[in-house]
């Protein structure tokens, strides 16, 4: 049901869109409300808000993931850094993978993502990173092989969310580490009200966030999103 929901739409909003721009004149605005509005409303129609500001989202994104909203996602990361020469994209794993696999369709480029190892198997071959776990509260060490990021790259980071920056910040550690350059931050849901988006928006990165959460009540399910 999810498909033909989606289809439709898109048809729907593009049939406004035509006439907006009739009666308007400008294309300001509009696809970006799109896919923010389609995020926003599942999040509202499917999320669960959990005790300790978790959202829970494994109906469409964690867990059973619709790969028909991941493509519009990354349509719109691709509109919005379409300015930038962004030849990889990087994420985590595991959470990240489907929607950066997806994503990385719109940017024609290849994904990696950062694997959590064994202390003990890190050696000179990897890049590495400390990075403590949201949702698990358990600090990992994270790697990327050597071979599959250099200072020639261009990458985009993209991730699910956006909570306390830990993820994040740490691959921009390795990216740093890489000598590679980094082009912007692609995530799904952002929860405005963590620290995240403001430590790294603050180093002077690009934040792009499709659903911005303002404040959700775990007592209530309540959940408002940034305007
Ligand atoms: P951060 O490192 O920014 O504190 O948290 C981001 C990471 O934690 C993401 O990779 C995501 O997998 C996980 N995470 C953070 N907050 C939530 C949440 O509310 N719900 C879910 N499902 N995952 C979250």
């Amino acid at each position: 049901m999810q498909y033909p929901n989606i289809t439709v739409q898109i048809f729907l909003y593009d049939i406004s869109f035509l006439c907006y721009i009739i009666t308007n004149n400008t294309m300001t605005l509009r696809e970006e409300t799109f896919i923010m509005k389609l995020l926003e409303d599942r999040i509202r129609k499917d999320g669960i808000v959990k005790e300790g500001n978790v959202l829970k989202v494994d109906s469409f994104i964690n867990h059973q993931m619709d790969v028909n909203l991941f493509d519009e996602m990354g349509k719109e990361w691709k509109r919005l850094f379409a300015d930038r020469p962004i030849n990889k994209i990087l994420t985590i794993e595991a959470s990240g993978i489907g929607i950066a696999c997806v994503a990385a369709r719109s940017f024609n480029v290849p994904v990696v993502f950062a694997k959590k190892a064994q202390s003990i198997n890190i050696d000179g071959d990897v890049y590495a990173c400390k990075i403590e776990s949201f949702t698990k509260k358990r600090i990992y060490d994270v790697i990327v092989s050597k071979k599959f990021l250099s200072k020639d790259d261009h990458v985009l980071i993209i991730d699910d969310f956006l909570a306390n920056g830990c993820a994040v910040l740490g691959l921009l550690d390795i990216i740093k580490e890489a000598g590679a350059t980094v082009e912007g931050v692609g995530i799904a849901v952002e929860k405005g009200f963590q620290r995240g988006g403001k430590l790294i928006r603050d180093m002077g990165i690009r934040v792009e966030s499709l659903a911005i959460v303002e404040s959700m009540d775990a007592t209530t399910g309540e959940i408002v999103f940034r305007k």
